[in-house]
């Protein structure tokens, strides 16, 4: 079976956040009729599984079987070397209900600091998409950028993690960087070009 999307498919996008959506219609050059999850009011499942490709691909298939359409999901996060990848799938969880990424950003220093390893800053942001159709296949890829943590947190822009990562080959955290800077090399982007290449 060929995994291609025709143009002016409707795709569901397993995000209740509108924003994301936006972002993902432009990724895909506006080729598909995107709707969101939250907008067909489907439940947002639990993140069960123990990679960012399982989580993913759960929650592409609970949107792609709940709707009947294609839909696409994703999960991401950041991962540090000396803490054997934590926070990783955990990274929002570890901003608790308030999103609150200075507390999460602190908790990555001090995790460091307890495990003896406050020098050893190698870390890499993952973010994995799935593509998935009702009762059949589905397409996951992944992308990653690797780099280093940074201490203090640095740069207003961006979110999550983004003032403690400083990309390869750069000086600059992604907090500091122009959202274009970012987007040409973030595991987001790396992600969608694999995605694009698999489906268009
Ligand atoms: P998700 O929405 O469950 O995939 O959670 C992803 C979490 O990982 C976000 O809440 C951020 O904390 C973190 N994260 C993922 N991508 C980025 C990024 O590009 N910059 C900073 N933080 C990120």
């Amino acid at each position: 079976m060929a995994l291609k999307l025709e143009p002016g498919t409707r795709l569901v996008v397993a995000t209740h956040n509108p924003g994301k959506a936006r972002e993902l219609a432009e990724i895909l050059e506006n080729r598909f009729v995107l709707v969101t999850a939250g907008e067909l009011g489907l439940a947002e499942p639990d993140e069960t599984e123990t990679t960012f490709v399982g989580n993913a691909l759960l929650k592409a298939r609970a949107a792609a079987e709940a709707s009947g359409l294609p839909a696409l999901a994703d999960d991401s996060g950041l991962s540090v070397a000396a803490l054997d990848g934590a926070p990783g799938i955990y990274s929002a969880r570890w901003a608790g209900p308030g999103r609150d990424f200075t507390n999460a950003m602190k908790k990555v220093e001090e995790r460091l600091e307890e495990a003896g390893a406050a020098g050893d800053l190698a870390a890499w942001f993952t973010c994995a998409l799935a593509l998935a159709w009702p009762g059949g296949p589905a397409v996951v890829v992944e992308g990653r950028v690797d780099g280093t943590l940074a201490f203090p947190p640095r740069g207003g822009r961006g979110f999550g993690y983004d003032p403690i990562f400083v990309p390869e080959g750069g000086a600059a955290t992604f907090g500091e960087m122009a959202p274009a800077e970012k987007d040409a090399m973030s595991h987001r982007a790396r992600a969608f070009a694999k995605l694009k290449a698999a489906l268009l």
